[in-house]
């Protein structure tokens, strides 16, 4: 009999199938029944969302109507000029030519695909006008593109520790944004480790993003390249929410009294989203004397709950559950205004 080759080169244990044994384990107790309906759709297509480029003078949501697409707004009122579409290309072959979009006269492009719940934390941090807003783990860009529609922020900080992701995140925003928006005075872009930044800039930013590196659900089910789960990753998977409670300390140290600090991950593991926002919240208060209150997403909810699936009874923060019907997330996100 011969071997074929895969046989000796297909690992024993794909990082993908480790990742479904964890889920079941942990998931299964976490949500309960609401399991197995939300594993079928992790491991379903998921739906992505278009976001229009609010700067390209050809939007293409026609053409994206024409392939099939729905149109879905997000925001009704006026202050978010930003549509997504809500029916997912069919497979690699429309995901390519999905990207294969032609520039309009300035060279933009007409829409950014994303998870379409990935607009919520963004949408979450509610930029207001003059806002100084810190993106601190920002490529390769989704939610900086999002905010940059407002055109809200007086000032934008993008950091991002990856060098190689930060070069990606430049190319994203020449690609969609104009080149008045991306001067000195109204953008800066930072490739630093987001943990040090209280060495940087302290008590500064009306407005924090800190959308860390988690174990990205849907990703470690459908992809054994660059899994959290693969063997050779343990350690890195394990000291996530040490990493993530960093970051999001980093981030209240760097918002100024008064500021919002708005978390985000996309995985509905809880000691990646509340437990690392109940301990970086305490070592705020205990190491650094800096009070918080947590702010309700509820509103937003409201306003979204016939488009986004969300957890019932979190007691911190909110979260878009995968569902069928629903095939977006999951996202996490909490918001915490300091106040001194
Ligand atoms: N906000 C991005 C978007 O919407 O496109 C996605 C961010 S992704 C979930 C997490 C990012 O955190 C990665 O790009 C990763 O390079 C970055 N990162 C990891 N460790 C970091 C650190 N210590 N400081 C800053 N960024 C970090």
């Amino acid at each position: 009999r011969v071997k074929g080759k895969w046989a000796t080169t297909l690992p024993k244990h794909p990082p993908t199938r480790l990742a479904l044994q964890h889920f079941d384990a942990t998931y299964s107790a976490q949500l309960g029944d609401l399991w197995p309906s939300v594993r079928v759709a992790l491991l379903s297509e998921r739906k992505y969302g278009a976001l229009l480029n609010n700067f390209c003078h050809s939007p293409d949501l026609e053409e994206l109507q024409a392939q099939g697409s729905a149109p879905l707004r997000l925001h009704q009122a006026g202050l978010w000029p930003l549509a997504a579409v809500n029916k997912a290309p069919q497979g690699e072959t429309i995901w390519s030519e999905f990207w294969s979009i032609m520039p309009d006269k300035f060279g933009l492009l007409s829409y950014y695909l994303m998870d379409a719940a990935s607009v919520l934390p963004s949408l979450a941090l509610d930029v207001q006008a003059n806002h100084t807003v810190l993106d601190l783990c920002a490529a390769p860009g989704g939610k900086a593109l999002a905010l940059l529609q407002t055109q809200s922020a007086r000032f934008l900080c993008l950091n991002d520790s990856s060098v190689s992701r930060t070069s990606r995140l430049k190319r994203v925003l020449h690609s969609y944004a104009p080149k008045e928006l991306l001067t000195d005075d109204k953008l800066r872009i930072t490739s630093v480790d987001g943990t040090m930044w209280g060495e940087i800039e302290r008590n500064s930013f009306d407005r924090v993003l800190v959308d860390v590196p988690c174990t990205t659900d849907r990703h470690s089910l459908m992809e054994d390249d660059n899994n959290m789960f693969s063997r050779s990753r343990v350690g890195e998977r394990r000291s996530l929410p040490r990493l993530q409670a960093e970051l999001l300390l980093a981030g209240i140290i760097a918002a100024c009294p008064g500021g919002e600090v708005l978390y985000s991950t996309c995985t509905l593991c809880p000691s990646q989203n509340l437990g690392v926002v109940e301990r970086a919240v305490q070592l705020a208060e205990e190491n650094h004397g800096i009070r918080l209150q947590v702010v309700s997403l509820r509103p937003l909810v409201r306003m979204f709950q016939n488009t986004f699936h969300f957890a019932p009874d979190l007691h911190l923060g909110e979260m878009v559950v995968p569902h069928l019907a629903a095939n977006f997330g999951p996202i996490y996100m909490c918001k915490i205004r300091r106040l001194a």
